[in-house]
């Protein structure tokens, strides 16, 4: 076995990070336990810590295709279409167990899209990447670290290319050119999990030309090294998490983060380098990735699981269950959310072998997927808000609820029936609320948004990908414009 951390372990593995960190305009110096941002840490410890787990063992570790080892599976190049179907599997249980996101995806989609593309560049090129890319993979795997996978710039004015920007930074690029290896400067944005990361794989956020070279770059770097800072992004309702409170939280264990990472001239040894200023690979790059992190996805099912569960015992506390329109809406919702499962377990089931060896989801069906996911979620958070009722929103504070004073009439006036805990009734909301508009609704809304692409990128692939001359052949034969 290589080193398969723990969530204590991970977590001490942390500590030893020196990152440079700022939220709220200050400096945070113990990212660990900073109460903004520690439910985060908790949710990628559950990556570690369901690895552990007996009854979750064969869908949360893989065999590695380096050592024969046994990893973490967010360390893992899918070796088969099992690999990929099980890579789905764990992304529905992970948001299942922590209604969040767990933060830990995007890099292990940037090392299997990494082992693909240094693969081909390499045979077209005569460049030695894929060799550097699987050292670096074989020290991922021994030592079962987090990756944040650093794809989206800022990109400024969205109609112009990189090298006509106003501003060069608005994308990561290469500054200098050294014996020993690389300078770069830019900025990447929305970066998931950054905080909680041990390395930052770098890629360019979309195709490239010619003229744009010098942004065609891919690398990995500890998260600590110099030059690299990270400011946190704010999220819904992320200061209730100071008050010292618990279940106005919503979630009150588990949660996600995001940041904007800036590199101020920053030095990659040749060694971590994936690509340099091949353009024409960019494209490659860019739609493997895209297309694995649009299954991951899945993770979206997981946390739609919690919301139902949600829904469907806040109807049960408000007495509310057998009205035939109740249980009907709780049947949609879980239409919606399985139809979304369907959609990751197919493109892993149609998933092929690419010349790497690594096992690549069907394209077609993973941006369908994806673009259903810009909407399920949407239209399952509205059907627990109108089962949830006005009072997800209305809902005085825990600390009121506590009130030596004034408690007694929220216990009161916002109990149902007999048998429900006014308490357990303002924990059900608080989650819905949580999931729907507070910080988790980043992660279950704005983020199937826009995540892995907004929804016009995966449009575009579908338009592109869609095999429209079969689908009229069979038209004419049929009707008999066509004889054969
Ligand atoms: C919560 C969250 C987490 C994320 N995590 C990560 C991560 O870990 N790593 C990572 O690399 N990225 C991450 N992303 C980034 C994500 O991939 C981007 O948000 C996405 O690609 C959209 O880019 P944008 O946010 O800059 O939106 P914009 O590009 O500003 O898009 C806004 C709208 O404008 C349209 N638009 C933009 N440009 C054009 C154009 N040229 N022509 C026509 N229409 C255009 C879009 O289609 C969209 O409708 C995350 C995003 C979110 C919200
Ligand atoms: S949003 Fe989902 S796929 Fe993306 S990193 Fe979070 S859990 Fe993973």
């Amino acid at each position: 076995m290589g080193k398969l951390m723990n969530a204590k372990e991970y977590e001490e593995s942390l500590r030893k990070l020196n990152l440079k960190v700022y939220l709220f305009g200050k400096r945070i110096t113990n990212v660990v336990d900073d109460p903004i941002i520690r439910p985060s840490m908790n949710a990628v410890a559950a990556t570690y810590e369901f690895a552990h787990k007996p009854e979750y063992e064969d869908i949360m570790t893989a065999k590695s295709h380096l050592t024969g080892k046994k990893i973490n599976r967010f360390t893992h190049i899918h070796q088969s279409v099992d690999d990929l179907v099980k890579k789905s599997k764990m992304g529905r249980l992970l948001g299942s167990l922590t209604a969040c996101c767990f933060q830990r995806c995007v890099g292990m989609d940037a090392m299997n899209a990494l082992s693909i593309t240094t693969h081909a560049i390499d045979a077209k090129h005569g460049t030695d990447y894929n060799q550097r890319f699987l050292k670096f993979l074989a020290y991922v795997q021994e030592n079962d670290l987090v990756c944040d996978g650093a794809m989206t710039d800022p990109k400024g004015d969205r109609g112009l290319p990189p090298h006509k920007q106003a501003d060069p930074d608005m994308f990561l690029h290469v500054v200098k050119e050294q014996a020993d290896g690389i300078v770069v400067r830019g900025s990447k944005a929305h970066q998931t999990g950054a905080v909680n990361s041990h390395e930052i794989i770098v890629m360019p956020t979309m195709s490239m030309r010619e003229e744009d070279k010098d942004y065609a770059v891919a690398f990995a770097l500890p998260s600590d090294t110099e030059g690299i800072t990270y400011i946190l992004g704010r999220q819904s309702c992320d200061t209730r998490k100071l008050e010292g409170t618990t279940f106005d939280r919503g979630n009150m264990y588990y949660g996600g983060h995001e940041a904007l990472v800036v590199f101020d001239h920053v030095f990659v040894p040749w060694e971590r380098v994936f690509m340099y200023k091949e353009y024409d690979f960019t494209t490659q790059l860019v739609e493997s990735f895209g297309a694995y992190h649009r299954q991951s996805y899945a993770c979206k099912v997981g946390v739609g699981d919690v919301l139902i569960g949600a829904a469907q015992t806040v109807a049960e506390y408000n007495g509310a269950e057998k009205a035939s329109h109740i249980k009907d809406k709780i049947v949609e919702m879980n239409h919606l959310n399985e139809t979304l499962f369907c959609g990751c377990i197919a493109c892993a089931a149609e998933g092929h072998q690419e010349a790497s060896g690594t096992y690549l989801v069907d394209v077609l069906l993973a941006n369908v997927h994806k673009q259903n996911v810009t909407r399920f979620p949407y239209e399952i958070a509205r059907l627990a808000q109108d089962i949830a009722g006005g009072l997800m929103v209305t809902l005085p504070s825990e600390a009121d609820f506590k009130s030596p004073e004034i408690g007694k009439w929220i216990e009161k006036y916002y109990k149902t029936k007999e048998g429900v805990c006014t308490e357990d009734r303002m924990r059900i909301l608080r989650l819905i609320e949580n999931i729907t508009m507070g910080t988790a609704a980043v992660g279950y809304l704005t983020e199937s948004m826009h995540g892995a692409g907004s929804p016009q990128a995966q449009r575009i692939m579908i338009g592109r990908l869609i095999d429209m001359k079969q689908k009229q052949k069979a038209a004419k034969f049929l009707c008999g414009i066509d004889k054969e």
